[in-house]
Protein backbone atom coordinates (compact mmCIF):
# COMPACT_ATOMS: atom_id res chain seq x y z
CA UNK A 1 0.00 0.00 0.00
CA UNK A 2 2.64 2.46 0.96
CA UNK A 3 4.95 1.32 -2.11
CA UNK A 4 1.81 2.35 -4.35
CA UNK A 5 1.73 5.38 -2.83
CA UNK A 6 4.72 6.64 -2.94
CA UNK A 7 5.08 5.40 -6.48
CA UNK A 8 2.11 7.42 -8.11
CA UNK A 9 3.91 10.78 -6.11
CA UNK A 10 6.85 9.80 -7.63
CA UNK A 11 5.20 9.13 -11.11
CA UNK A 12 3.56 12.76 -10.80
CA UNK A 13 6.73 14.33 -9.39
CA UNK A 14 8.11 13.10 -13.30
CA UNK A 15 5.06 14.61 -14.38
CA UNK A 16 5.72 17.63 -13.14
CA UNK A 17 9.34 18.08 -14.27
CA UNK A 18 10.78 21.93 -14.38
CA UNK A 19 14.30 22.58 -14.77
CA UNK A 20 15.74 26.47 -13.85
CA UNK A 21 18.66 27.63 -15.69
CA UNK A 22 21.32 30.06 -14.25
CA UNK A 23 22.66 32.40 -16.86
CA UNK A 24 25.29 34.65 -15.83
CA UNK A 25 24.88 37.94 -17.41
CA UNK A 26 28.10 39.75 -18.41
CA UNK A 27 26.88 43.34 -19.46
CA UNK A 28 23.80 42.76 -21.10
CA UNK A 29 25.39 39.87 -22.74
CA UNK A 30 25.59 36.35 -21.12
CA UNK A 31 28.55 33.57 -20.50
CA UNK A 32 28.08 30.87 -23.23
CA UNK A 33 28.07 28.35 -21.16
CA UNK A 34 24.19 28.60 -20.49
CA UNK A 35 24.02 27.29 -23.72
CA UNK A 36 25.13 24.03 -22.97
CA UNK A 37 23.56 24.49 -19.63
CA UNK A 38 20.02 24.33 -21.09
CA UNK A 39 20.96 21.19 -23.47
CA UNK A 40 21.37 19.64 -20.45
CA UNK A 41 18.04 20.77 -18.78
CA UNK A 42 16.48 19.78 -22.58
CA UNK A 43 17.89 15.96 -21.56
CA UNK A 44 14.92 16.19 -18.95
CA UNK A 45 11.03 16.31 -20.65
CA UNK A 46 10.26 19.44 -18.36
CA UNK A 47 9.84 22.85 -19.23
CA UNK A 48 13.15 24.50 -19.18
CA UNK A 49 12.81 28.84 -17.79
CA UNK A 50 16.13 30.45 -17.94
CA UNK A 51 16.92 32.87 -15.22
CA UNK A 52 18.88 36.37 -15.92
CA UNK A 53 19.93 38.68 -13.40
CA UNK A 54 21.84 41.92 -13.56
CA UNK A 55 21.04 45.58 -14.07
CA UNK A 56 20.68 44.74 -18.23
CA UNK A 57 18.99 41.69 -17.52
CA UNK A 58 16.23 43.14 -19.95
CA UNK A 59 18.49 43.66 -22.63
CA UNK A 60 20.34 39.98 -22.05
CA UNK A 61 16.75 38.60 -22.12
CA UNK A 62 15.72 39.84 -25.51
CA UNK A 63 18.75 37.59 -26.75
CA UNK A 64 18.03 34.43 -24.23
CA UNK A 65 14.43 33.89 -25.32
CA UNK A 66 15.48 33.17 -28.74
CA UNK A 67 17.26 30.08 -27.40
CA UNK A 68 15.91 26.89 -28.82
CA UNK A 69 13.99 25.03 -25.60
CA UNK A 70 13.78 27.93 -23.44
CA UNK A 71 10.17 28.42 -22.76
CA UNK A 72 10.21 30.74 -20.63
CA UNK A 73 12.98 33.81 -19.22
CA UNK A 74 12.58 35.15 -15.75
CA UNK A 75 14.43 38.62 -15.78
CA UNK A 76 15.46 40.39 -12.05
CA UNK A 77 16.91 43.78 -12.98
CA UNK A 78 18.40 44.61 -10.44
CA UNK A 79 22.66 45.66 -9.92
CA UNK A 80 22.31 43.21 -6.84
CA UNK A 81 22.97 40.46 -9.26
CA UNK A 82 25.94 42.27 -11.04
CA UNK A 83 28.96 40.50 -11.26
CA UNK A 84 27.33 36.91 -10.63
CA UNK A 85 27.68 38.10 -6.94
CA UNK A 86 27.08 34.53 -5.15
CA UNK A 87 24.90 35.45 -1.80
CA UNK A 88 22.05 37.74 -3.66
CA UNK A 89 22.06 34.83 -6.76
CA UNK A 90 21.55 32.05 -4.50
CA UNK A 91 18.96 33.78 -3.06
CA UNK A 92 16.79 34.87 -6.10
CA UNK A 93 17.28 31.39 -7.68
CA UNK A 94 16.07 29.82 -4.13
CA UNK A 95 13.16 31.94 -4.46
CA UNK A 96 12.40 31.63 -7.94
CA UNK A 97 12.57 27.60 -7.26
CA UNK A 98 9.59 27.88 -4.79
CA UNK A 99 7.59 29.90 -7.29
CA UNK A 100 8.18 28.22 -9.84
CA UNK A 101 8.13 24.82 -8.39
CA UNK A 102 11.04 24.07 -10.25
CA UNK A 103 12.85 20.54 -9.87
CA UNK A 104 15.90 21.28 -11.32
CA UNK A 105 18.38 23.95 -11.11
CA UNK A 106 21.24 23.87 -13.65
CA UNK A 107 24.58 26.11 -14.33
CA UNK A 108 27.61 26.31 -16.07
CA UNK A 109 30.46 24.50 -14.06
CA UNK A 110 32.17 28.13 -14.28
CA UNK A 111 33.60 30.06 -11.39
CA UNK A 112 30.45 31.69 -11.14
CA UNK A 113 28.38 28.32 -11.49
CA UNK A 114 30.23 26.83 -8.84
CA UNK A 115 30.59 30.21 -6.29
CA UNK A 116 26.36 30.03 -6.73
CA UNK A 117 25.22 27.07 -6.67
CA UNK A 118 26.40 25.12 -3.27
CA UNK A 119 25.18 28.13 -1.61
CA UNK A 120 22.00 27.59 -2.80
CA UNK A 121 21.95 23.63 -2.44
CA UNK A 122 22.56 24.54 1.12
CA UNK A 123 19.40 27.05 1.44
CA UNK A 124 17.38 24.22 -0.44
CA UNK A 125 18.74 21.93 1.86
CA UNK A 126 19.89 19.61 -1.11
CA UNK A 127 22.94 17.84 -2.45
CA UNK A 128 24.67 19.41 -5.24
CA UNK A 129 25.58 17.13 -7.88
CA UNK A 130 28.94 18.35 -9.62
CA UNK A 131 30.34 19.10 -13.02
CA UNK A 132 28.20 16.44 -14.95
CA UNK A 133 29.20 15.22 -17.94
CA UNK A 134 25.72 13.16 -19.23
CA UNK A 135 21.78 12.95 -17.70
CA UNK A 136 20.76 9.51 -17.48
CA UNK A 137 17.39 10.33 -15.98
CA UNK A 138 15.04 12.95 -13.89
CA UNK A 139 17.50 11.66 -10.64
CA UNK A 140 20.78 10.17 -12.42
CA UNK A 141 23.40 11.72 -13.93
CA UNK A 142 27.28 11.05 -14.54
CA UNK A 143 30.19 12.89 -13.58
CA UNK A 144 33.83 12.57 -13.47
CA UNK A 145 35.91 11.96 -9.89
CA UNK A 146 39.47 11.45 -9.48
CA UNK A 147 40.32 13.71 -11.95
CA UNK A 148 38.33 12.06 -14.44
CA UNK A 149 40.02 9.02 -13.52
CA UNK A 150 36.77 7.55 -12.75
CA UNK A 151 33.70 8.01 -14.37
CA UNK A 152 30.32 8.14 -11.26
CA UNK A 153 27.26 7.44 -11.90
CA UNK A 154 25.39 9.17 -9.41
CA UNK A 155 21.01 8.90 -8.63
CA UNK A 156 19.65 11.64 -5.39
CA UNK A 157 16.23 11.12 -3.46
CA UNK A 158 16.77 15.18 -2.91
CA UNK A 159 13.25 16.13 -4.34
CA UNK A 160 15.24 19.20 -5.86
CA UNK A 161 18.15 18.74 -7.83
CA UNK A 162 20.79 21.49 -8.00
CA UNK A 163 23.30 20.76 -10.87
CA UNK A 164 26.64 21.93 -12.29
CA UNK A 165 27.28 20.91 -15.93
CA UNK A 166 30.69 20.56 -17.38
CA UNK A 167 30.23 22.55 -20.35
CA UNK A 168 32.61 20.56 -22.85
CA UNK A 169 30.25 17.37 -22.46
CA UNK A 170 26.71 19.02 -23.74
CA UNK A 171 26.28 20.57 -27.59
CA UNK A 172 25.51 24.52 -27.25
CA UNK A 173 21.98 25.47 -27.56
CA UNK A 174 21.12 27.59 -30.80
CA UNK A 175 19.44 30.49 -30.66
CA UNK A 176 16.93 30.82 -33.71
CA UNK A 177 14.27 33.49 -35.23
CA UNK A 178 11.91 31.13 -34.48
CA UNK A 179 12.32 30.79 -31.03
CA UNK A 180 10.52 32.96 -28.55
CA UNK A 181 9.86 32.46 -24.50
CA UNK A 182 7.86 34.51 -22.84
CA UNK A 183 9.36 36.67 -20.25
CA UNK A 184 8.19 37.23 -16.78
CA UNK A 185 10.41 39.96 -14.30
CA UNK A 186 11.28 38.27 -11.50
CA UNK A 187 9.39 39.26 -7.63
CA UNK A 188 11.31 41.50 -5.87
CA UNK A 189 13.41 39.87 -3.13
CA UNK A 190 15.12 40.17 -0.28
CA UNK A 191 18.76 39.59 -1.48
CA UNK A 192 21.12 40.78 1.21
CA UNK A 193 24.77 41.33 -0.58
CA UNK A 194 27.53 40.02 1.81
CA UNK A 195 30.41 40.13 -0.74
CA UNK A 196 30.74 43.49 -2.41
CA UNK A 197 32.37 43.45 -6.32
CA UNK A 198 35.66 45.56 -6.46
CA UNK A 199 37.11 44.92 -9.45
CA UNK A 200 38.30 42.32 -12.45
CA UNK A 201 42.08 42.26 -14.00
CA UNK A 202 41.20 40.94 -16.88
CA UNK A 203 43.81 39.87 -19.60
CA UNK A 204 42.91 40.52 -22.89
CA UNK A 205 43.53 38.85 -26.12
CA UNK A 206 42.76 38.91 -29.55
CA UNK A 207 43.33 34.99 -29.73
CA UNK A 208 40.58 32.52 -29.58
CA UNK A 209 38.97 31.87 -26.22
CA UNK A 210 40.39 29.02 -24.57
CA UNK A 211 36.48 27.39 -23.64
CA UNK A 212 35.13 27.87 -27.55
CA UNK A 213 38.77 27.59 -29.18
CA UNK A 214 38.53 24.61 -31.88
CA UNK A 215 42.13 24.20 -31.42
CA UNK A 216 44.48 24.68 -28.59
CA UNK A 217 48.06 24.79 -28.69
CA UNK A 218 49.33 24.34 -24.63
CA UNK A 219 53.60 24.51 -23.53
CA UNK A 220 54.61 23.26 -20.71
CA UNK A 221 57.14 23.60 -18.56
CA UNK A 222 59.81 22.90 -21.03
CA UNK A 223 59.69 26.63 -22.96
CA UNK A 224 62.16 27.71 -19.99
CA UNK A 225 60.86 31.14 -19.87
CA UNK A 226 58.58 33.56 -20.76
CA UNK A 227 60.68 34.57 -23.53
CA UNK A 228 60.45 30.49 -24.62
CA UNK A 229 56.64 30.84 -24.63
CA UNK A 230 56.55 32.77 -27.48
CA UNK A 231 57.13 29.84 -29.81
CA UNK A 232 53.74 28.72 -28.17
CA UNK A 233 51.94 32.04 -29.05
CA UNK A 234 53.38 31.81 -33.00
CA UNK A 235 52.29 27.82 -33.36
CA UNK A 236 48.94 29.04 -32.37
CA UNK A 237 48.64 32.31 -34.50
CA UNK A 238 49.72 30.12 -37.53
CA UNK A 239 47.08 27.70 -37.05
CA UNK A 240 44.26 29.98 -35.39
CA UNK A 241 44.11 28.29 -32.11
CA UNK A 242 43.37 29.63 -28.58
CA UNK A 243 46.88 29.19 -25.77
CA UNK A 244 46.70 26.69 -22.96
CA UNK A 245 49.95 26.19 -20.28
CA UNK A 246 50.76 23.28 -18.17
CA UNK A 247 50.44 24.27 -14.19
CA UNK A 248 54.00 24.27 -14.40
CA UNK A 249 54.69 27.14 -17.23
CA UNK A 250 51.97 28.65 -15.49
CA UNK A 251 53.57 28.36 -11.72
CA UNK A 252 57.03 29.57 -13.60
CA UNK A 253 55.30 32.79 -14.85
CA UNK A 254 56.13 31.76 -18.21
CA UNK A 255 52.51 32.91 -18.88
CA UNK A 256 49.19 34.26 -17.62
CA UNK A 257 47.28 31.93 -15.13
CA UNK A 258 43.88 32.29 -17.01
CA UNK A 259 45.74 29.92 -19.37
CA UNK A 260 46.02 26.87 -17.20
CA UNK A 261 44.79 23.69 -18.59
CA UNK A 262 43.71 21.08 -16.26
CA UNK A 263 41.84 19.80 -13.04
CA UNK A 264 42.55 23.22 -11.34
CA UNK A 265 42.37 25.09 -14.19
CA UNK A 266 40.54 25.36 -17.98
CA UNK A 267 38.38 22.25 -19.22
CA UNK A 268 38.97 22.31 -22.83
CA UNK A 269 37.86 19.86 -25.45
CA UNK A 270 38.59 21.17 -29.03
CA UNK A 271 38.75 19.49 -32.28
CA UNK A 272 42.89 19.62 -31.77
CA UNK A 273 44.67 19.96 -28.81
CA UNK A 274 48.71 20.46 -29.29
CA UNK A 275 50.45 19.75 -26.34
CA UNK A 276 54.07 20.72 -26.30
CA UNK A 277 56.54 20.11 -23.82
CA UNK A 278 54.60 18.84 -21.39
CA UNK A 279 54.86 15.65 -19.92
CA UNK A 280 50.80 14.69 -19.51
CA UNK A 281 50.16 14.45 -15.57
CA UNK A 282 46.77 13.22 -14.77
CA UNK A 283 46.24 16.70 -13.49
CA UNK A 284 46.82 18.09 -17.15
CA UNK A 285 44.96 15.50 -18.66
CA UNK A 286 42.12 16.21 -16.31
CA UNK A 287 41.65 18.94 -18.65
CA UNK A 288 42.08 18.04 -22.17
CA UNK A 289 42.05 14.58 -23.05
CA UNK A 290 38.35 14.85 -24.08
CA UNK A 291 40.09 16.84 -26.72
CA UNK A 292 39.32 15.05 -30.13
CA UNK A 293 42.69 14.72 -31.91
CA UNK A 294 45.75 15.05 -29.25
CA UNK A 295 48.90 16.25 -30.83
CA UNK A 296 52.18 15.76 -28.04
CA UNK A 297 55.47 16.86 -29.21
CA UNK A 298 58.13 15.95 -26.57
CA UNK A 299 61.58 14.93 -26.35
CA UNK A 300 61.34 12.17 -23.77
CA UNK A 301 59.50 9.20 -26.18
CA UNK A 302 58.22 7.87 -22.87
CA UNK A 303 56.35 10.32 -21.94
CA UNK A 304 53.31 9.64 -20.92
CA UNK A 305 51.33 12.20 -23.21
CA UNK A 306 52.11 9.94 -25.80
CA UNK A 307 49.98 7.24 -24.20
CA UNK A 308 46.66 9.77 -24.60
CA UNK A 309 48.07 11.78 -28.04
CA UNK A 310 46.48 10.48 -31.59
CA UNK A 311 49.56 12.14 -32.87
CA UNK A 312 52.95 12.00 -31.56
CA UNK A 313 56.24 13.90 -32.17
CA UNK A 314 59.68 13.09 -30.37
CA UNK A 315 62.11 16.09 -30.81
CA UNK A 316 63.21 18.86 -29.15
CA UNK A 317 60.35 21.84 -29.45
CA UNK A 318 63.10 24.52 -29.67
CA UNK A 319 63.73 22.65 -33.34
CA UNK A 320 60.90 21.25 -34.77
CA UNK A 321 58.48 24.21 -33.67
CA UNK A 322 59.99 26.17 -35.81
CA UNK A 323 60.51 23.78 -38.28
CA UNK A 324 56.45 23.30 -38.14
CA UNK A 325 55.89 26.53 -38.22
CA UNK A 326 57.92 27.40 -41.49
CA UNK A 327 56.15 24.46 -43.19
CA UNK A 328 52.41 25.89 -42.42
P1 LIG B 1 56.88 18.57 -16.52
O1 LIG B 1 56.12 17.49 -15.86
O2 LIG B 1 58.17 18.99 -15.91
O3 LIG B 1 57.13 18.10 -18.02
C1 LIG B 1 57.92 18.78 -18.92
C2 LIG B 1 58.02 17.92 -20.16
O4 LIG B 1 58.73 18.61 -21.16
C3 LIG B 1 58.75 16.60 -19.93
O5 LIG B 1 57.93 15.54 -20.39
C4 LIG B 1 60.02 16.71 -20.78
O6 LIG B 1 60.39 15.48 -21.38
C5 LIG B 1 59.59 17.70 -21.83
N1 LIG B 1 60.70 18.48 -22.37
C6 LIG B 1 61.74 19.05 -21.71
N2 LIG B 1 62.50 19.77 -22.56
C7 LIG B 1 61.95 19.65 -23.78
C8 LIG B 1 62.26 20.19 -25.06
N3 LIG B 1 63.31 21.01 -25.24
N4 LIG B 1 61.47 19.85 -26.11
C9 LIG B 1 60.40 19.03 -25.96
N5 LIG B 1 60.05 18.51 -24.75
C10 LIG B 1 60.82 18.83 -23.68
N6 LIG B 1 48.97 20.64 -13.86
C11 LIG B 1 48.34 21.16 -14.91
O7 LIG B 1 48.90 21.23 -16.03
N7 LIG B 1 47.05 21.63 -14.77
C12 LIG B 1 46.38 21.59 -13.60
O8 LIG B 1 45.23 22.05 -13.53
C13 LIG B 1 47.05 21.02 -12.47
N8 LIG B 1 46.39 20.92 -11.29
C14 LIG B 1 47.05 20.30 -10.25
C15 LIG B 1 46.35 20.11 -9.04
C16 LIG B 1 46.99 19.46 -8.00
C17 LIG B 1 46.22 19.26 -6.72
C18 LIG B 1 48.31 19.03 -8.14
C19 LIG B 1 48.99 18.31 -7.01
C20 LIG B 1 49.00 19.22 -9.30
C21 LIG B 1 48.38 19.87 -10.38
N9 LIG B 1 49.05 20.06 -11.59
C22 LIG B 1 48.37 20.57 -12.64
C23 LIG B 1 50.51 19.82 -11.73
C24 LIG B 1 50.83 18.51 -12.41
O9 LIG B 1 50.87 17.48 -11.45
C25 LIG B 1 52.20 18.60 -13.12
O10 LIG B 1 53.17 18.99 -12.17
C26 LIG B 1 52.25 19.59 -14.26
O11 LIG B 1 51.17 19.36 -15.14
C27 LIG B 1 53.58 19.40 -15.01
O12 LIG B 1 53.68 20.37 -16.03
P2 LIG B 1 54.59 20.10 -17.31
O13 LIG B 1 54.10 18.88 -17.99
O14 LIG B 1 54.66 21.37 -18.06
O15 LIG B 1 56.02 19.88 -16.65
Amino acid sequence: MCTTYSGRFYAMQRFNLSSLVFVETKGSGFDEGALNAITAARKLSGPVTAVVAGSEADVTAKAVAKIDGVSKVIIAKDAVYDHALPETNASLLKALQEKESATHIFAPHSAAGKNIMPRLAALLDSQQISDIIAVEGDDTFVRPVYAGNAIATVKTSDPIKVVTVRTTSFPAAVASDTASASEEAAPAIEATPLSKWLKEDVTKSDRPDLASAKRVVSGGRAVKSAEGFKIIYQLADKIGAGVGASRAAVDAGYCDNSLQVGQTGRIVAPELYIAIGISGAIQHLAGMKESKVIVAINKDADAPIFQIADYGLVGDLFTTIPELIEKI
